[in-house]
């Protein structure tokens, strides 16, 4: 059985779902009786089992490499001319209920030598295939029930036609922009997403708890793109982690809050910045940036994982 987290409701009680809440309440408010005792302890000792919570694993795989000439592109007005190393990342939850696989990276089928974008303002390599990572640890992406995509930039989607079984969690402007009559302008390529549409996917329009227990929540933040979102996990031993999406490219943009030159609206992602700084602030969580290369580097993956 699942703990769920509900401060509004006694750890005793919760556990026993909806049925005992209300009976439990009325009993307090009366004389006990012998009956009402043994009900209690029945109680007492089923909540000691139900307290564990969910055993969640998180995995983090190396998803491509992204060269910057110019890393004002991501700091319009500074650092003009510097250039910088980026990694991708992506993630695998998997939960009791079910898989969700965050993120698709860059396309395996890039390879190391790689691509120019942007008129040669970024280079695209993959070093480290992603499908030899999924191997390595016994996992077939046709298997997974969930793909959550921060958002449809190509360093995200590139191998989601791989999770064709999965629904797609995804917020309902950045399906209309992606799924809509002019993906291209917003800088998304459908043949990298052929495999979803309507039927497959489940639109969102907020938050949401994937798994109905308050440990993996897709949070909204839109501004990147259209329908932007982000990942927050709560981990049993690890404790709460943030992914970042491409709310931030690496740590200093957080610091001084930058906001690239190439997103979708510049007064979304600075709200979206203020919500999600004060979710991480009331909730402790760590903020793992995803493209961040040195903040990656200090960060265990595949095969090994949080739990
Ligand atoms: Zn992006």
């Amino acid at each position: 059985m699942i703990a769920r987290r509900d401060p509004a409701i006694n750890t005793s009680t919760d556990i026993q779902g909806m049925t005992m809440r209300t009976p439990l309440r009325t009993i307090t408010t009366f004389l006990l009786s012998a009956a009402a005792i043994a009900a209690l302890s029945v109680v007492a000792s089923c909540s000691t089992n139900s307290q564990q919570t969910p055993d969640i694993k998180l995995y983090v795989f190396k998803c491509g490499n992204i060269s910057s000439r110019d890393i004002s592109l991501f700091s319009p007005g500074v650092n003009e001319g510097q250039s910088k190393e980026l990694t991708d990342s992506c993630y695998l939850i998997r939960h009791p209920q079910g898989d969700l696989f965050w993120d698709a990276g860059l396309a395996d089928s890039i390879g190391p030598d790689g691509i120019e974008v942007f008129n040669g303002a970024l280079h695209l390599s993959v070093t480290n295939p992603l499908r030899a990572q999924l191997d390595a640890i016994g996992v077939k992406p046709e298997e997974i029930e969930w793909l959550g995509i921060s958002h449809f930039h190509s360093d995200h989607i590139g191998n989601a036609n791989w999770f064709n079984n999965a629904t797609l969690l995804i917020q309902k402007e950045e399906f209309d922009a992606a799924f809509g009559a002019n993906p291209q302008q917003y800088g998304f390529n459908p043949d990298l997403y052929s495999q979803f549409n309507a039927s497959n996917s489940q639109i969102l329009q907020g938050d949401h708890d994937v798994f109905g227990d308050g440990r993996v929540v897709i949070k909204r933040a839109v501004g990147h793109t259209p329908g932007h979102q982000m990942l927050y996990l709560d981990l049993s031993n690890s404790g709460p982690i943030m992914l970042s999406g491409d709310l931030y490219h690496f740590t200093s943009n957080r610091e001084h809050q930058r906001v690239p030159s190439f997103n979708f609206d510049k007064e979304q992602t600075l709200e979206a910045m203020k919500q999600i700084e004060q979710h991480v602030k009331q909730t402790g969580a760590q903020f793992w940036i995803q493209h961040d290369k040195e903040q990656n580097a200090t960060i265990l993956h595949a095969p090994e994982f949080y739990n």
